[in-house]
């Protein structure tokens, strides 16, 4: 999947959870920073790929991405697997409780946010040709359907054309039929 694919991804899978859950209140800085934790957790698992849109948005991110590459193995490797999740969580985690002596947000909230834009990166990435390897270090890749053949190609018209707008319809939906759960979400930011 492309960056932009999971984006809306990461963005769908928080609309679902807005929608679905009881949500804690938070000050308005707190969502704001929460909503690009998700799209950065979305893109953080392709940092095993040197050109991936996390590492171009950066200055220099395509050199640092070349440097830190070979240690997470290359493309869908140690980042797209359980044992990334865990890793990921723990390092966020942390990096994250360092950062909230300067920044005064939930921190909890952002980083339960990255975590499910991660998750939902390595979700979307289950549906492509390539398939991810959930159980790394054992080198197989899954896929859903197990049939190669029927997956997605990244960037491909099937990404470009159903499931990108596809998401789009899933989050119209959501928000549509659970407004009244969103209108009171953001009524704590608008008096
Ligand atoms: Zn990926």
């Amino acid at each position: 999947m492309v960056g932009r694919t999971h984006d809306l991804a990461a963005i769908t899978a928080i609309t679902y959870i807005i929608a679905t859950s009881p949500i804690p209140k938070m000050s308005l800085a707190t969502a704001v920073v929460a909503l690009s934790a998700t799209m950065i957790g979305g893109l953080t698992p392709d940092i095993d790929q040197p050109t991936a849109p996390l590492w171009r948005s950066l200055p220099a991110g395509s050199i640092i991405g070349r440097l830190v590459s070979p240690f997470l193995g290359g493309h869908r490797f140690l980042s797209h697997s359980l044992l990334g999740i865990l890793l990921f969580s723990f390092l966020s985690e942390h990096l994250l409780a360092m950062i909230s002596s300067v920044l005064l947000v939930n921190m909890h909230i952002v980083w339960e946010c990255f975590m499910i834009g991660f998750i939902s990166h390595l979700v979307m990435d289950t549906f492509t040709r390539e398939g991810v390897p959930w159980l790394f270090p054992f080198p197989f890749h899954f896929g859903i359907p197990p049939l190669k053949f029927f997956r997605i190609k990244t960037g491909g018209i099937i990404e470009k054309a159903v499931i990108f707008p596809g998401l789009l319809v899933v989050n119209f939906f959501l928000i549509h039929s659970h407004s009244q759960k969103f209108l009171t979400f953001l009524h704590n930011y608008i008096h």
